[in-house]
């Protein structure tokens, strides 16, 4: 299939809750053709290295970290066309949180996402495991 467009090297984020990978991208009449490792050309390639190409939006700044715990796939912004988002990068975070400061952070999220504390109760799960550089979440079931 000829392509319209080439998007090469870049680290692809599909939305489908798979990690990322370094793939290619072909694009034949304004469609996703091929993903992975493409030979060819096309009318017009773009040099994606070091960069996320995701097929939706990238939400950079959100508080959906408690909302993970009970909603996998943070709707409704996955409704609304993302596919990526970025949390726990500012003040308004649930992690890394000592136990006797859980009440404090759940309050914080009741009084900036109106989020009932009933329900941040319930939901946050607080199953939080330091990895090397980061904290990462384990969903329920997880045996990561
Ligand atoms: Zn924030």
């Amino acid at each position: 299939m000829a392509l319209d467009i080439l998007i090469e090297n870049g680290i692809v984020v599909d939305g489908t809750g798979a990690p990322a990978k370094q793939a290619n991208i072909g694009i034949a009449q304004g469609k996703i053709a091929e993903v992975g490792n493409i030979s060819g050309t096309a009318k017009r390639t773009i040099d994606a290295g070091g960069l996320v190409v995701a097929p939706g939006f990238i939400d950079p700044h959100t508080h959906y970290d408690a909302q993970i715990c009970w909603d996998g796939a943070i709707t409704p912004s996955s409704w609304h066309g993302v596919t990526s988002v970025v949390m726990g990068n500012c003040g308004v975070g649930i992690a890394p949180c000592r136990p006797e400061a859980r009440e404090i952070a759940m309050r914080d999220l009741v009084n900036v996402e109106a989020i009932p504390f009933e329900v941040l109760d319930a939901g946050i799960t607080w199953d939080w495991r330091p990895s090397r550089s980061t904290w990462t979440p384990r969903r329920a079931g997880s045996r990561r």
